[in-house]
């Protein structure tokens, strides 16, 4: 049944048909909570294929091993959210903390952590990543998805780069790491949103994979009706990321499907003006190269 995964309602608007590669691909926007995802959803089963498999790896990280020029932006990236980490929790950190990375990919994120004194852990699908990792890191990566994940451990900070929006059931994502996460600890999660379209394209934002679109108001939404309390959100490379711990507080009402209807149609009609300007200023272009040529014929 084409259900809401927020918040259960049956009730929704097919809100985007193409996506990533040309795809045909129905996004829908909940009536209730403004959440948006994919229907038909694939299945457990294939999302295992997909994951431990490698065939995402192939597909979207390009290559089915890192090699050397994959690990120079990883560990870039990495840095730039230690750096941005460390401005936002400038206490947080200063001793020894136990940390998760959920799909940590390369582990570069998880090694710069433990460069800084701190007890790391991965979990990541793809076999052939983790190999990789523990290779050039030493570090504790193990080869699961989230949802198998049998480890009794309670840590400090929990984090997640680009992993809430490949889930099938999110809310079970963020119950989990709940439960694993110590009560005075803290969580990061980054993922893609609705509020800054980062492909500067909907026919590449939407993304067969991407089963759930979050919003810069439906994540905070998602997090603090699951026990969190908002700290921080900003923005990274076009990025929303939210940095919570447990508690009561609450700040955040869910999205709402008119404001979501309304980013896309403003998208539209700015993506329509540039696409103009480009033809305009193409033709422009071609017609002064035409004048320069016939001046150097004289
Ligand atoms: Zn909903």
């Amino acid at each position: 049944m084409n259900k809401c995964s927020l918040c259960e309602s049956n009730n929704n608007e097919l809100l985007y048909t193409n996506s990533r590669g040309n795809k045909y691909l129905e996004n829908y926007v909940c009536d209730n909570c403004g959440f948006i995802y994919t229907f038909p959803r694939i299945s457990n089963e294939e999302i295992g294929n997909l994951y431990l498999e490698g065939g995402f790896s192939k597909e979207a990280r390009k290559s089915h091993e890192p090699d050397l020029n994959k690990f120079i932006q990883t560990e870039s990236w990495a840095l730039e959210r230690l750096h941005l980490l460390e401005q936002k929790l400038p206490t947080f950190f200063l001793n020894t903390k136990t940390c998760l990375e959920i799909g940590c990919g390369t582990g570069s994120f998880l090694w710069l952590l433990k460069s800084r004194g701190h007890l790391v852990k991965g979990i990541e699908p793809d076999s052939q990543f983790v190999n990789v990792a523990i290779k050039r890191y030493d570090i504790d990566v193990e080869t699961v998805l989230f949802d198998n994940f049998s480890d009794s451990q309670l840590y400090d900070f929990i984090c997640n780069f680009h992993v809430i929006e490949h889930v099938l059931d999110p809310r079970e994502f963020v119950k989990n790491i709940y439960q694993r996460l110590k009560n005075n600890g803290c969580i990061l999660i980054e993922c893609p949103t609705i509020d800054d379209i980062y492909t500067n394209d909907l026919n590449t934002f939407f993304w067969d994979v991407h089963v759930n679109t979050f919003s810069n108001k439906s994540l905070p939404w998602l997090l603090e009706s699951e026990g969190f309390t908002v700290n921080e959100i900003f923005m990274n490379r076009g990025f929303v990321c939210i940095i919570a711990s447990k508690g009561v507080e609450k700040r955040f009402e869910s999205d709402s499907k008119e404001r979501v209807l309304e980013i896309v149609k403003k998208f539209k009609v700015s993506q329509n003006k540039n696409n103009i300007n480009k033809s305009v200023f193409g033709k422009i272009k071609s017609r002064l190269k035409l004048i320069l040529l016939k001046l150097k014929e004289f």
